[in-house]
Parts: structure tokens; C-alpha cells; sequence
């Protein structure tokens, strides 16, 4: 079964929020997107944990397979094969930042052998490849060994059965794998592997994917490339670059609306903040923007992945409204804030000032 936390789902942040990466993926059609919601029809759900994959900030989870839980006792494993027949949920369940993290770590083998004779191949396979794909251009780019994908055809008689399988994570409760995973972590953020207590602080603090922290501590454990690349932002689905036009009148609603705080502003707002390490790529500030000021930056510098540093945006003059006293965004002009502006048109009006 698929469990959804509405409270991380980015379509109840906002109905104008476009994001259907999980309705799209559905093999079996059960997830339907609506303004401001989703709705699940559990009862057809086959349980391949495609939507998880894809899913932006983890707000699907499959009740019995932990994705986070299986990608540490993996790493701590000797396995090197990823597998549907043995180890695993259909394939697509593993995002690319888990493909990044793996491939960063240690070998890694996904068997595609089963993938043609799938009844659910037409989506999940195309999502397979697109993951393997993105993983790799990044992985390169870092001068990482690569993900592999091969024909491997493991089959289900040399393994245990997928509902024994299956097994093995429900009877650990989901108090106990919460607590597991933020152990796990705790030890992954171990100074001595490269973070700093300020950087442990920043990661706790936001409220981003177990995925991303996972991405993010494990490239603090392997060597920086020789030189940092740029990649190109439209092959990238998991996280951005941004930048903000002069068309912004420094609104806030991005910076309010942000699920992982990757946009932020400063203690009197004079400036957008953006944090690639923390951006989840959910869309939600590009269509929130009435103005249509943020966009997309053509690449990403990949000195993001190992030395990751806010960026200023967009800057701005803030004054006090010499009428109300409040501080607003001054664009030059009388030194007026709107509120006050539209007050003192209203009173003309009601008294027939020009
Ligand atoms: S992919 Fe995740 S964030 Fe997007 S609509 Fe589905 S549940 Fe919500
Ligand atoms: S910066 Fe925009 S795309 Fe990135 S996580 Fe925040 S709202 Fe989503």
C-alpha cells in the first residue's frame, strides 16, 4: 500500500502547484491529481514504489519497504546487485539521488533483466533508464564511477520470497525505522567524515528529504574532482540552479512557500537566498511567482555537491513608509509603502481630490 503525507505533498502548498511526477508514473493509474490535493485509490496499487522514486520531497512512502532503509543496509552490505526478483521494489523506486549516492559509495549492478517482459515496463522502464542515465552524468561530471545496468535475469528461486522479503520490514515498527534511519544518519554526520557541526545544525534544521541528506552526506566522504564541472540544469530533476529577474518586486511568496527553505531571505528581507543543496526541483516557487521572476539558471556548478554556499538572487533597498512607519521594498520615488499608496487614492476618490 502507498501512504501519503499531505503535509510534504507540494500540491497542498498551493493550488496553483503543477506537480503530478506520481499521477504520471502510476502504472496502474490509482494516484489522481487535483486542485490542491492528490487522491489514491488504494485498492488497485500494485505496490512498485515507482511514485516514491519520483516523488520530489518523499511525500509517498510504501507501507511495507522502506527505500532509506534498504539503501543503508545495501551500503553496508557486500551485494552489489540491485534486483525486483530479490532485493528490491521495481527498479524506478530508486530516485536518482539514491542512484548518485550508491554509485558514489561502491559498485553497483541494477538488473534490467526482467524489465522487457514486465507488464508495467512502458512507464517504469522508461523511468529506469532516465534515473540510470541522470546518474551518470552526474557521477562522471564528479569523476565517479558510474552506475551499471545489466541483464542480469536474477531469479526468484536462488532468493527469498518477495513476501518473506517483505517481512523482514514490517516487523519493524515505524517508530523503530525512524529512529533507525535518524541513527543511521547521526552516524553518517559524524565530524570525522567531513561536516562540521554548523553544516549538521543547517541540515537538521531544514526540513528536507532523508534522500537529500543521504546525497549530500555521502559526497563529504569521497574525494573532490580534480576540477568542478558544470552541468546542464535541464538534465538535472533533483535539484537547480536559479535566478531572479528585475522583474521581481520582492513579494516573499517564494521564499515563504519553499518546502526545504532552499529560498530564504534575510532578517529584514533585503535579499532572496537560494541554497541548490537544499532545492528538491518541486516547481513550487516557478509557479507560485505571479510575475514570472524566477527561472531557471542554464547550468549547475557541481562545486554545489562539495562545497555548497547560499546565493544572493536578487537585492533590495528596504525603507520605512514615512506615513505608517512600517519597512517596505523601496523602488525609488516618495517614500510611500503600497498599503498606504491605495489608502491615500481611496481618500482622494471618496473626496474628489485630483
Ligand atoms: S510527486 Fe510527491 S509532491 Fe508531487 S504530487 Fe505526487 S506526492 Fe505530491
Ligand atoms: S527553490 Fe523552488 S524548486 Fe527548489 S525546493 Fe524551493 S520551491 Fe521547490
Amino acid at each position: 500500500m502507498i501512504r501519503l503525507d499531505a503535509a510534504k505533498c507540494v500540491r497542498y502548498y498551493s493550488k496553483l502547484n503543477e506537480c503530478n511526477s506520481c499521477e504520471q508514473i502510476c502504472p496502474a493509474d490509482v494516484i489522481e491529481t487535483q486542485e490542491g490535493s492528490l487522491a489514491l485509490k488504494q485498492d488497485g496499487c500494485i505496490d512498485c514504489g515507482a511514485c516514491v522514486g519520483v516523488c520530489p520531497t518523499e511525500a509517498l512512502q510504501l507501507s511495507d519497504f522502506n527505500v532509506t532503509e534498504f539503501f543503508f543496509d545495501f551500503v553496508k552490505s557486500d551485494e552489489k546487485i540491485i534486483s525486483c526478483k530479490s532485493n528490491f521494489v521495481c527498479l524506478a523506486a530508486l530516485g536518482v539521488e539514491y542512484l548518485i549516492a550508491l554509485g558514489a559509495v561502491k559498485e553497483i549492478v541494477l538488473d534490467i533483466g526482467h524489465c522487457e517482459t514486465c507488464d508495467i515496463k512502458e512507464k517504469c522502464f522508461a523511468q529506469i533508464e532516465h534515473n540510470i542515465a541522470e546518474a551518470n552524468y552526474v557521477l562522471e561530471a564528479i569523476e565517479q564511477r558510474g552506475v551499471q545496468a545489466k541483464k542480469l535475469g536474477v531469479q526468484k528461486e536462488n532468493v527469498p520470497d518477495r513476501r518473506e522479503f517483505f517481512n523482514i520490514f514490517t516487523l519493524k515498527n515505524v517508530v523503530k525505522t525512524k529512529a533507525k534511519i535518524d541513527e543511521q544518519l547521526e552516524a553518517l554526520e559524524d565530524p570525522t567524515v567531513g561536516l562540521d557541526t554548523e553544516q549538521i545544525r543547517a541540515i537538521r534544521q531544514k526540513s528536507i528529504p532523508n534522500k537529500r541528506k543521504l546525497l549530500f552526506t555521502l559526497l563529504k566522504k569521497i574525494e573532490k574532482p580534480a576540477n568542478y564541472k558544470y552541468l546542464e540544469n535541464e538534465h538535472l530533476s533533483f535539484t537547480s540552479e536559479k535566478e531572479i529577474d528585475e522583474s521581481c518586486d520582492n513579494c516573499s511568496i517564494c521564499y515563504r512557500i519553499c518546502p526545504t527553505e532552499a529560498l530564504s531571505t534575510t532578517s529584514k528581507a533585503s535579499a532572496i537566498l537560494f541554497d541548490p543543496l537544499l532545492c528538491v526541483r518541486c516547481h513550487l516557487c516557478h509557479d507560485v511567482c505571479e510575475k514570472g521572476s524566477i527561472k531557471l539558471a542554464e547550468y549547475f556548478d557541481t562545486k554545489q555537491f562539495f562545497e555548497p554556499e547560499a546565493k544572493i538572487l536578487a537585492k533590495f533597498t528596504i525603507v520605512r513608509c514615512e506615513d505608517c512607519g512600517i519597512c517596505f521594498t523601496y523602488f525609488g520615488g516618495e517614500k510611500i509603502c503600497q498599503r498606504c499608496k491605495i489608502e491615500e487614492e481611496e481618500a482622494k476618490q471618496l473626496w474628489g481630490i485630483e
